[in-house]
């Protein structure tokens, strides 16, 4: 899809997790003389390599968009990754549409990655084209308001920030205080199903792959052959409509349990009560106000509880605004974070799914088919055994981006370097999320199927999970003892007996040296 090389005015980049029609970027766009410009690029699956579904999401929910963009009338010149002489990256490509239609000016909202943003403003500075960055008004916040939150403070918490937000955006109040004279929910939202297991669940929200997917999805299989994940079950939605029906299914099915099951597993249940919106929010198709705002009427109108309402708008409103603040404040140093040293190679079975660790075995088979697992699946499973385990950080991100259909880097660089593996030294996590396998025990039933016994650190039925625990407390024992928060973790590593712990440590040397890591991407 191009168009003819007449002078422009702006040429207007949109990237691939821009999709939103009302992006500051169009302020005072006039399609007689100004051009959209879009582009696929095999760089943006490559340079971490992406899974099947992500690339899939992000190639059909673009095209969707050209679409709905040529439809309006709007001017645009999209580049498929398959057009011939394609250069095989973004930049290439926006250096080639420069030359052709020489704009007097270049103009893009804030990229969601650090390295995007930099390339454009090379090839601008090369192409020697004024560049305007406008702000992202997707989000209830800019960058600099995270960077004012954080010169005020010592500490960067994001449960003060969440509660300037409800202030600011009139969110969940009720004449200047919190609605129900609380801030926060969190002590009624941490239930597991018991025995018996999840009641009820909803039926997901499937969206039947149409002319442009089932096309993306034959084109990422043959250009992206080796790349891990399912296509088979894709069924993302991938353009605005199905965003907002998939967003409103969930408000009226899955809400009123959200909090209550936010923290709980279950064997071959992926989707429970949580919202699988996230791909609709990071690529744009949805936006964030409209979700809280819906969410809210629903208290409001007495179809979902407080506290799961409360606990859904604190990981927009909160969590949500509160990464993507500490990303910009910290980028680029904070990738290079590494405040425990961890220096292991990410354990290969990450890339397949090949383990008899049920937990794992259960939570990367759902990544590898979905390109999705929940919150706790993501903290208390997959990042909580690389953290233990030891694994370099950032290795542990460039998973964490390749796998998910939510996965962009503002999001989740600091969830996994800062929150989930403690690389940032405790800027984002007020100590390590660390657990033994007895915490999973009680909030899945992953256990029941499992060779490994979850109350054994040694001996033949140790539970790999519960020796990495001791194992960490141990290596980092030193550096824990300075905060208050470990002294309880701290307490009872004490009345281990020096045997224990040395065949703790024998054991975890064990599992680690039984296990194949890959010092490269498989591809
Ligand atoms: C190691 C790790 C990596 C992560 N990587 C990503 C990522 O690449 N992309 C991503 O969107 N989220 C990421 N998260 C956050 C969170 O796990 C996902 O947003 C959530 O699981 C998406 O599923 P959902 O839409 O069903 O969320 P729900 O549980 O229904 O929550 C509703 C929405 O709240 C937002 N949200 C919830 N938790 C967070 C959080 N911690 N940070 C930011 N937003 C949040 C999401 O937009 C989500 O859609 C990561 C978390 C961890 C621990
Ligand atoms: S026993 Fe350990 S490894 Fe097995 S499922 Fe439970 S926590 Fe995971």
């Amino acid at each position: 899809m191009t168009t003819q090389s007449t002078n422009i005015r702006r040429l207007v980049i949109v990237l691939g997790d821009q999709l939103n029609k009302d992006s500051r970027a169009f302020d005072g766009f006039d399609p007689k003389l100004d051009l959209i410009w879009m582009s696929e690029a095999v760089e943006e699956s490559s340079h971490v390599p992406s899974s099947k579904p992500r690339i899939v999401m992000f190639l059909s929910a673009m095209r969707h968009f050209a679409d709905e963009i040529n439809s309006k009338g709007w001017r645009l010149d999209y580049t498929y990754l398959n057009a011939p002489g394609h250069s095989g990256t973004l930049m290439g490509e926006l250096e080639k549409a420069i030359i052709k239609y020489s704009p007097e000016e270049l103009v893009v909202a804030l990229p969601g990655d650090y390295r995007t943003l930099q390339n454009i403003k090379t090839s601008a500075s090369k192409c020697l084209t004024p560049l305007t960055i406008t702000p992202d008004n997707h989000f209830f916040t800019e960058p600099k308001d995270f960077e004012a939150y954080a010169n005020a403070r010592k500490q960067l918490r994001m449960e003060y920030w969440y509660r300037e937000l409800r202030q600011k955006f009139n969110v969940l109040m009720d004449s200047g205080k919190p609605v129900g004279n609380q801030w926060n929910f969190d002590a009624d939202n941490r239930k597991s199903f018991g025995k018996s297991g999840p009641k009820d669940v909803p039926d997901h929200f499937n969206v039947p792959p149409d002319k442009i997917t089932l096309d993306v999805i034959k084109l990422v299989n043959k250009h992206f052959k080796n790349h891990v994940g399912e296509l088979d079950s894709f069924a993302w939605p991938v353009c605005r409509k199905d965003a907002l029906r998939a967003m409103d299914k969930f408000i009226q099915e899955r809400l009123p349990l959200f909090g209550d099951y936010e923290d709980a597993m279950w064997t071959d249940e992926p989707w429970l009560f949580h919202s699988h919106i996230s791909p609709a929010l990071n690529l744009k198709l949805l936006n964030p106000k409209e979700v809280v705002s819906a969410a809210e009427k629903a208290y409001l109108s007495g179809a979902a509880p407080l506290a799961a309402v409360e606990g859904f708008i604190r990981q927009i409103l909160g969590w949500r605004e509160y990464v993507r603040g500490m990303y910009w404040l910290k980028m680029p140093s904070y990738l290079e974070m590494n405040s425990l040293n961890a220096s292991h190679n990410l354990p290969a079975f990450y890339w397949t799914g090949k383990t008899d660790m049920v937990c794992l075995n259960q939570v990367i088979n759902q990544t590898l088919k979905h390109g999705y697992a929940h919150h706790i699946q993501r903290l208390m499973v997959l990042g909580l055994y690389t953290l233990m385990y030891g694994v370099n950080p950032v290795e542990v991100h460039e998973w964490f981006l390749s796998v998910f259909v939510d996965a962009v880097e503002w999001v989740e660089l600091p969830n996994t370097l800062g929150m989930s593996q403690y690389g940032d030294g405790g800027l984002m996590a007020s100590k390590p999320y660390i657990a033994s396998g007895k915490y999973i025990q009680r909030m899945s039933n992953y256990c029941t199927s499992c060779p490994y016994d979850p109350a054994e650190s040694t001996g033949p039925k140790a539970c790999p999970m519960t020796t990495l625990y001791w194992d960490f407390l141990i290596r980092h024992k030193g550096l824990l003892k300075q905060n208050n928060r470990m002294s309880m973790q701290l307490k009872n590593l004490d009345r281990l007996s020096e045997d224990k712990i040395v065949s703790i440590q024998a054991a975890a040397q064990a599992h680690r040296s039984g296990l194949v890591s890959l010092n490269n991407f498989p591809r």
